[in-house]
């Protein structure tokens, strides 16, 4: 990490890329230096993994990233996510090594002295939720450990494999979800810590209904803070309340780790393709999470499946991409972020190329599900109509004028060719529509006069070179007719 490096060493002309990236701050890029390059990289939001560091530590990060926003006139978003009820070991002195046949007591004892090969496990319900026969994965599925006997508080087991149990890993009951809290004291606490900090998004970890999602909404709603509530899907429990979860979360996270710990492996890409074509049609965000470039956690350069698999997500339309432990402990965070960037970059581009003839964009055939308001309805339309109207006239770019980011939400939706240049008047507005597929997203004075509002923008974007005089461009926004605000689609030469 001590090569050279420079902020405004990304080149401006370059086409900005669609698909946004998450990239997990841990602490190989905690400082200052690492998140300015990050951002510069393409990071368009900073994940703090609450399972992982102090909420001082996590403090820290936040400034560092606040500092970077205001010194370089930056809109990294901040996603809070939080751990969840999770199972884990107990504090070990010492790792325990398996062999395959070894035996293994987990015990519901919560005592000082533990006899050897008996593991203290964090769930006092953990006796009742397992039979015989079940299979209790450790670190994703690194270790497996199947069931052999219930009693009181103890349950004996058996390694199926050659492997490694240390203080506090990760336990799942493959095709079960435990009854613990939906969310824990340790997660309202994070999220107290989320809302005083001013997050973006708060991630909500093994969320099985959609009850805790609007319990948080609810209570962010009634202190007056405004940040959206993403829903993780990663638990056997999640995939049966699927629809009232992405009906209810302002976005998702396809939590494939966890996701193919708790239900068998194969059926994560089915899965994946579900929730994400589920979400672009209720026009939700979606994140495709976890072991993207896992290889690169130790190597530098990805593995051809890596390559594939980010490709894949990409041809899905999928809103954004995330790196875990490649940027947040692995030895190679930069490159890792410049390996998914490029990759994303190259597939966009075929898809352009091939898009020109074949209608690339015209996913707005999906748009939101059915229902909501007429007024939903018509601003849906109207957003669909700029988008088919930029990819048939080859458009420039749309400039959308968005107060709260909706406007700009649907239009991506849409997943139109022409960039979306998105003008809202407040930094967060800005920083949350970073996650969303194709959007940029500029900070404009907004007057009540949508004219001058429009003229404000197209300034903005030329000054930065975005468009250029001559260009055609779609403007979507509101304007005055008879008195009235009325949503509008214009075709402009600027
Ligand atoms: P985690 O969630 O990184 O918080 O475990 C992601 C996943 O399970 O895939
Ligand atoms: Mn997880």
């Amino acid at each position: 990490m001590t090569e050279q490096f420079e902020i405004g060493v990304a080149a401006a002309d370059v086409r900005p890329r669609r698909t946004k990236i998450v990239c997990t701050i841990g602490p190989v890029t905690a400082s200052f230096e690492a998140i300015c390059r990050l951002a510069v990289q393409g990071m368009n939001v900073a994940r703090l993994n609450m399972s992982h560091g102090s909420r001082e530590w996590h403090r820290g990060v936040i400034s560092n990233i606040k500092r970077y926003n205001k010194k370089h006139a930056g809109s990294l978003a901040v996603l809070l996510d939080t751990r969840g009820a999770e199972i884990r070991s107990g504090d070990l002195k010492q790792d325990i090594v398996l062999r395959v046949g070894d035996g293994l007591t987990l015990t519901t004892r919560r005592q000082a002295e533990l006899e050897p090969g008996c593991v203290e496990v964090s769930h006092d319900g953990f006796v009742a939720e397992v039979t015989p026969g079940d299979i209790i994965l450790v670190d994703g599925g690194m270790l497996r450990l199947k069931v052999l006997e219930v009693g009181r508080t103890d349950v004996r087991c058996e390694s199926l494999d050659e492997g490694v149990l240390g203080s506090r890993r990760h336990l799942n009951i493959r095709g079960k979800s435990a009854d613990l809290p939906a969310i824990t004291e340790q997660d309202w606490a994070d999220i107290e810590f989320g809302m005083a900090q001013r997050v973006d998004f708060i991630a909500l970890s093994f969320v099985r209904t959609a009850e805790p999602i609007q319990v948080v909404q609810q209570h962010l709603a009634a202190r007056g803070v405004t940040m959206e509530v993403m829903a993780k899907i990663e638990s056997a429990a999640s995939i049966s309340q699927l629809d009232a979860i992405i009906a209810a979360a302002d976005g998702v996270m396809v939590a494939r780790g966890d996701l193919g710990a708790e239900l068998p492996y194969e059926e994560v890409p089915l899965l994946q393709d579900e929730i994400v074509a589920k979400c672009r049609r209720a026009g939700k965000p979606v994140v495709v999470a976890t072991h993207m470039l896992e290889s690169m956690i130790v190597n530098p350069t990805p593995t051809r499946a890596e390559v594939t698999d980010i490709t894949h997500a990409v041809q899905q339309g999928t809103d954004a991409i995330m790196l875990s432990g490649e940027t947040a402990t692995g030895r190679y965070p930069y490159k890792a972020l410049e390996v998914m960037d490029a990759v994303a970059r190259r597939i966009e581009r075929h898809q352009e190329q091939q898009g020109r003839q074949a209608g690339f964009g015209c996913a707005c055939q999906l748009g939101l599900q059915g229902g909501g308001s007429d007024r939903l309805r018509s601003k849906m339309e109207i957003s669909r109509s700029a988008a088919i109207l930029g990819n048939n006239l080859g458009a420039a770019g749309t400039l959308v004028i968005t107060r709260r980011g909706l406007m700009a939400a649907l239009l991506s939706n849409c997943r139109p060719a022409a960039p979306i240049l998105a003008f809202t008047n407040t930094t967060h507005v800005r920083r949350r529509l970073g996650i969303y597929w194709g959007v940029q997203a500029f900070v404009v004075k907004l007057s009540s006069d949508p004219e001058v509002s429009i003229q404000r923008a197209v300034e903005q974007l030329q000054r930065k070179g975005i468009i250029r005089r001559g260009q055609r461009i779609i403007v979507l926004s509101d304007i005055l007719a008879g008195g009235l605000f009325v949503e509008t689609v214009q075709v402009r030469v600027i």
